[in-house]
């Protein structure tokens, strides 16, 4: 009773801190907004590009000039202590009150240590990690002198055809709620040390539902499936106290995002409670011009009425918004707002106290790309590895013999950081080649041929590295090519093939309609098999790829996504076996691209392939069955894990009740390994169709060879709600399945039944 009590006066005590903060920071707001002109205002509302890197053509010219007459709310994308020192100079200096600037930047993946991309990092799924690379990043950059990171991207996916599925943690609302709180918590934590940084959750909303996933393409979606399959990781980054939020280029029903009041405003303020401000996406309000919404004027209004409160780089709330005030399209309190919310922002970073809090030359001298930074992420970049096959375990490799690495992505180092890393000097990275030679110690013999270029259609090549990281391009014939590689295997003991996708073939505006390994790349693969030799296929993408030959074909496939910068050393790490590959995957991979979308929590039909493939009027493919190759949560380990005795606290329940759910895993392989174990439920019969599974749980588990572990889940009707179509939250009593499992397909189930 005593330590309750003690415990309510902390809780009391903290709320009346808050309460008082947020007072103070109101009266902070408010008194200085009195002094602001209607120019002043609007000012703080546009965000331009610093012209440093920048992902189309940046409309704003005399950045200075502008800053210095308070035009200029923040800056993104620009790099270094010494020049935001000097921009933040000439808006604390010149400009006449003297506000700080804000400078954002695309820090998704890492800064300058960069981590494995987004997607990869889901496949570890350990939050502990995934949260200290973006802690890790938040330092680097806020060392540099950024404080705000364009960054978590949450958008669910289920179109491996949209590049953007890189930037992503997957098609999961469940796994993608927990990355989401965990990249907000390690950049943000509570934004008192100058080493926090405002974290910005994009892209607001259902951005990776993009028709056939061709990029910035129409979305149309029920509420059913919006509320309960793509909303969620938002709604996760939103209660876990995110600052910012970055609107989508796609439309939602209609209506494109950034002029969506729905979403930015209902959705997002009222239902969701939030109290930070919203941007534009890069140029994502002129763009609705080109949506047929009308002209800058009109759309400007549109997106502030519709809630956005700041305007990336399109520059129509600056240029046109005191016309629309004019003409009550617009009105004070919609301008008011919007640049309360961003003064708000300026102020819990304490840059009112401080405008220089991330000036600090020495901790850019000292934070930066850190050995234990790059240690950090090397082991990160191991764990998000995700071992696909490996038939007469060839893999771990021995240190011994020769080893022949083949391929295109074999001894490139600017490829291995990924898409979006734009703090970083790839240069630096460390490729295949000098992982293995490091790793495999002097009685060992790496050679290397690049066997193949990227792809036969040297246009595509071009497109694909548009952002200027190409892959060495040989100019020979490609039988030539293949020749050089046959000759350098022809002494070796095992080929380790290092193929796949190039780091800018996913990404922004690098969707494919075809997702198989480039022809050329293939067609050097099936000459290494020909030799009869091992083949360990490391495979590099930014998406799931339609692997379905090479399953096949290569008897060991380990797919390594791009790891950042450390790439090269944890790839050795995996292969050698100094680290046993725990990651599992984060999206369904399909046989072919006609399969998709193909994702595990489906509906059921009224028809659907109950037994083998093929049946007529069941809702299946005459030309291919419904199996991925992969399914979610799939991925190997040099240990094997078996599960067995599924058991349930009861079979029945009611209410409130708690219910348990256990399963012994044992590692009956020869070595420790890690295993992330998995928890789905079905809502048999609902008042709605519901998914034949969805993932509730999961627990990643250390287990030593022989080692036997119970593994145990609590269930509570929390688990079990959903949203329906008049966005009612709450659970229907009925038969559940529970199932546990290593993957989304080979589980054991149990059923209970819960009454209210
Ligand atoms: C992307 C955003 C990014 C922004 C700023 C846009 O093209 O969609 O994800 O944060 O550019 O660079």
């Amino acid at each position: 009773m005593k330590r309750t009590s003690f415990l309510l006066a902390i809780l009391l005590l903290s709320l009346s801190t808050l309460l008082a903060q947020d007072t103070k920071m109101q009266t902070f707001v408010t008194d200085l907004m009195a002094k602001m002109t209607l120019d002043e205002k609007l000012g703080q509302l546009n965000l331009p590009g610093a012209g440093d890197i920048t992902t189309g053509q940046a409309r704003s010219s005399d950045i200075a000039k502008k800053i210095a007459a308070g035009q200029v709310g923040g800056l993104f994308n620009i790099k270094s202590v010494a020049k935001i020192r000097e921009v933040q100079k000439i808006a604390v200096e010149q400009s006449r009150l003297k506000i700080p600037l804000i400078f954002g930047m695309d820090v998704i993946h890492g800064y300058e240590t960069e981590f494995p991309i987004p997607l990869g990092l889901s496949c570890t799924w350990d939050m502990a990690e995934i949260q200290k690379s973006a802690r890790i990043a938040a330092t680097e950059a806020s060392a540099d002198g950024i404080c705000w990171a364009f960054s978590p991207m949450v958008d669910i996916c289920r179109d491996p055809r949209w590049g953007r599925i890189a930037e992503g943690g997957g098609e999961d609302p469940y796994l993608g709620s927990q990355i989401a709180k965990a990249m907000v918590q390690g950049y943000q934590e509570d934004l008192k040390s100058n080493s926090d940084i405002l974290a910005c959750v994009k892209h607001f909303a259902l951005y990776g539902a993009a028709e056939a996933g061709r990029d910035y393409n129409t979305t149309d979606m029920s509420y059913y499936r919006m509320f309960n399959e793509y909303l969620p990781p938002y709604k996760a980054a939103v209660d876990a106290g995110v600052g910012s939020v970055m609107a989508s280029f796609n439309s939602v029903n209609g209506i494109p995002a950034t002029a969506n009041k729905f979403l930015q405003t209902d959705v997002l303020r009222k239902r969701w409670g939030f109290e930070g401000f919203v941007v534009s996406d890069y140029t994502g309000i002129s763009e609705m011009v080109a949506h047929g919404l009308g002209d800058l004027p009109t759309v400007s209004a549109l997106a502030l009425k519709a809630g956005v409160d700041m305007d990336m780089v399109s520059e129509g709330f600056l240029t046109t918004l005191k016309k629309s005030l004019e003409e009550g399209r617009v009105t004070m309190a919609d301008i008011d707002q919007a640049c309360r919310r961003v003064l708000e922002a300026k102020y819990k970073l304490g840059l009112f106290t401080d405008p220089y809090k991330y000036c600090n030359e020495q901790r850019a001298a000292t934070q930066i790309f850190t050995a234990d930074n790059r240690a950090a992420a090397r082991k990160i970049a191991a764990d998000c590895f995700v071992l696909l096959k490996n038939k007469g375990n060839i893999l771990p490799l021995k240190r011994s013999g020769t080893i022949a690495v083949i391929g295109p992505l074999g001894n490139n180092r600017i490829n291995m950081v990924g898409t979006w890393a734009v703090a970083t000097d790839g240069s630096k990275a460390v490729s295949v080649m000098d992982g293995l030679k490091e790793a495999a110690g002097s009685g060992v013999n790496v050679v290397y041929s690049q066997g193949s270029n990227l792809d036969y259609d040297s246009l595509f090549e071009q497109r694909a590295t548009m952002f200027g990281k190409p892959l060495p391009h040989d100019p020979r014939p490609a039988a030539e090519i293949i020749q050089d590689a046959l000759n350098k295997v022809a002494n070796a003991d095992v080929i380790v093939a290092a193929l796949g996708e190039s780091d800018e073939m996913t990404g922004e505006s690098s969707s494919r309609s075809n997702i198989e390994i480039p022809q050329s790349q293939q067609d050097l693969l099936k000459a290494l098999l020909k030799t009869g030799k091992p083949v360990v296929l490391v495979l590099f993408t930014g998406r799931p790829l339609a692997i379905k030959w090479e399953n096949d074909q290569v008897p060991a496939i380990l797919n390594v996504w791009f790891g950042g910068t450390e790439a090269g050393h944890a790839i050795a790490d995996v292969l050698f076996g100094d680290v046993n590959p725990s990651g599992k995957l984060t999206t369904t991979w399909p046989q072919n691209v006609g399969q998709v979308p193909l994702y595990y929590n489906h509906m059921s039909t009224g028809r659907p392939l109950e037994g083998p493939w093929f049946q007529k009027f069941r809702s299946n493919y005459l030309d291919v069955s419904n199996d991925p190759v992969y399914p979610f949560g799939y991925g190997l380990s040099y240990s094997h894990f078996a599960y067995r005795g599924m058991i349930l606290s009861s079979d029945s329940a009611k209410g409130n009740q708690r219910l348990t759910a256990t399963v012994t895993v044992t590692n009956d392989g020869a070595v420790e390994g890690r295993e992330v174990v998995q928890l789905y439920i079905r809502d048999l019969v609902g008042s709605l169709t519901r998914p034949v599974k969805e993932l509730k749980g999961f627990k990643k588990i250390d287990l030593k060879a022989g080692e036997s572990q119970q593994v145990s889940f609590t269930i509570t009707p929390e688990d079990l709600k959903f949203y329906d179509n008049d966005l009612k939250y709450d659970w229907e009593p009925g038969e559940f399945t529970i199932m546990i499992g290593g993957n989304s397909r080979d589980v054991l189930s149990a059923n209970v039944n819960w009454r209210k």
